[in-house]
């Protein structure tokens, strides 16, 4: 195929491709092609090839999208790190990927600078450290476009890390494609769509929206930092008819104030959207899009419509067309509906798998690794995590049933259930728990007695002012085991 963003510019070349709605800095497609053409040139003056690793050290930003389509337009692949990560953290990372540069911004320099090793840097801004030089200082060379092949690596993303160290994920041309028409045929385009980017780019879920726009000729709206008042502004101001955003952000923005109506489309996922803020948003007037998703599918799998979150508000919805799903058992033989098992899936959204494998075979169920069942309207519940399901003298226990147990509590804001190891079960059920006002462990302990059978009760208990958090603002499992084991010294 040829360069998308050359077929893009050639079909709409006025149409307004990239808003930045903090420095109202604006791009047509014309323009954005203008500047990946010269961000091109200078990376291959770089020394930078067809099939080179590009790595990126920097939050969402204008520059960024332009790095998108320079590093396709060289036959490249893009690789996004956590700009959030310690410089021994990035180390590791640029380790497994060797990028022939790692590419940052003035916020990022140093980390990038400490993480960097023989690897050289380059700043999309003046550089402030000797080491680094300036993308802009470079002249550049005339670039012959390799055009893409879908089944070229795109770019490899990192997992959030939730459940391990996070993996680097291949993502196809053809899996971010499959996605992006994918996605249309849930959410529905039309020509004066503008959806807001409000998440990193380092996630499949930031990265994927302007590619997105891109196929589809609309606009992506940057929004770098997540602030929910001048969130809500931009939504008003800026016409905003998609967002994307992680069930936190959703509950912030309600918090705020009212959100504006031009909004189509909220799709909120990443992690569980509770029912009752699937509810409350749906009460707001919030066009609330649960959505089931991950790095391995170039995003959304699953995506539930308001009228799905009218009927069953606890659901992610249907997978979305070219996505298949199963449930299997331990054994890999496919579940019924209602029965609870690991969730697969298949179509061509998912990721051949991690950089560090050979290419997974396609004709098989991609195991998620999350655990959940389909009710007879074929809609999905996602109830936790394979790897964190506890055994407890020889009973599963779902952490998930045990947390929305202790959520119904009035005075509980949240809640982390892991399973211990415990001499003589195995493992027994242990909770974190946020709460708005102090409660007893003891009227905990009965409040849950009446919901909750006797295996599944927390036998260890403790109280925190937050959740410990990974980078990626997922519960840290580990962290939450190791305040655990210290409160019960
Ligand atoms: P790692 O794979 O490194 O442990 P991770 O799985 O958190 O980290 P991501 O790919 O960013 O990395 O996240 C995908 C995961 O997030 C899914 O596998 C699922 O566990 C969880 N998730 C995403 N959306 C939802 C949702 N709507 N409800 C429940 N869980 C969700
Ligand atoms: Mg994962």
């Amino acid at each position: 195929m040829r360069d998308w963003l050359a077929v893009r510019r050639a079909a709409t070349p006025d149409t307004l491709a990239l808003l930045d709605a903090t420095t109202d800095d604006r791009r047509t497609y014309a323009d954005l092609d203008d500047a990946v053409e010269e961000v091109a040139g200078k990376l291959q003056a770089l020394g930078v090839n067809a099939g080179d690793a590009v790595g990126v050290v920097m939050e969402t930003r204008p520059a960024y999208v332009e790095l998108l389509w320079a590093v396709q337009r060289l036959g490249a692949t893009l690789v996004p790190f956590n700009a959030r990560l310690t410089p021994a953290e990035l180390i590791d990372q640029r380790t497994t990927i060797d990028p022939a540069v790692l590419v940052t911004d003035r916020d990022h320099e140093e980390t990038a600078v400490d993480a960097g090793g023989r690897t050289p840097v380059v700043s999309v801004d003046e550089p402030t450290l000797a080491e680094t030089r300036w993308l802009d200082a470079t002249t550049p060379q005339t670039v012959e476009s390799v055009g893409v092949s879908l089944s070229d690596t795109a770019a490899v993303l990192f997992t959030s890390g939730t459940t391990g160290e996070p993996t680097a994920i291949r993502v196809t041309a053809r899996n971010v494609l499959a996605s992006a028409v994918a996605s249309a045929f849930r959410l529905g385009v039309v020509p004066d769509d503008r959806w807001l980017l409000c998440l990193p780019m380092y996630h499949m879920g930031g990265l994927s929206i302007p590619i997105r726009t891109m196929v589809y000729g609309t606009t992506t709206v940057l929004h770098g930092e997540f602030d929910p008042g001048p969130i809500l502004r931009t939504l008003r101001e800026r016409s905003i008819t998609g967002v994307s955003l992680v069930p936190t952000m959703l509950e912030r923005l309600l918090d705020a104030g009212p959100v504006d109506d031009s909004l189509r489309f909220a799709l909120v996922g990443g992690g569980p959207t509770s029912a009752e803020l699937a509810q409350r948003a749906l009460a707001a007037g919030v066009p609330i899009h649960p959505t089931y998703g991950m790095t391995e599918t170039a995003s959304q799998i699953t995506t539930a419509t308001p009228r799905d979150v009218e009927a069953a508000p606890d659901s992610v919805g249907r997978p979305l067309v070219g996505t298949d799903l199963a449930i299997l058992d331990g054994a890999g033989s496919r579940l019924d509906r209602g029965e609870q098992g690991e969730i697969a899936v298949s179509g061509w959204t998912v990721s051949p798998g991690p950089v560090s494998e050979s290419s997974r075979r396609t004709d098989e169920w991609f195991r998620t690794g999350d655990v959940g069942y389909r009710d007879e309207k074929g809609r999905l519940y996602v109830t936790g995590r394979a790897s964190e399901l506890i055994v407890t003298g020889g009973e599963n226990v779902v952490p998930g049933d045990v947390r929305a147990a202790i959520l119904a509590h009035p005075a509980v804001e949240d809640a982390a259930v892991v399973g211990l190891t415990d001499a003589e079960w195995g493992e027994r059920v242990g909770a974190l728990v946020v709460t708005t006002e102090p409660v007893s462990k003891g009227t905990l302990r009965s409040f849950l007695e009446e919901r909750l059978a006797g295996f599944k009760l927390p036998r260890t208990v403790a109280f925190a002012d937050a959740l410990p958090r990974t980078h990626s603002g997922t519960v840290d499992r580990e962290v939450v085991r190791d305040q655990l084991r210290e409160a019960e010294r």
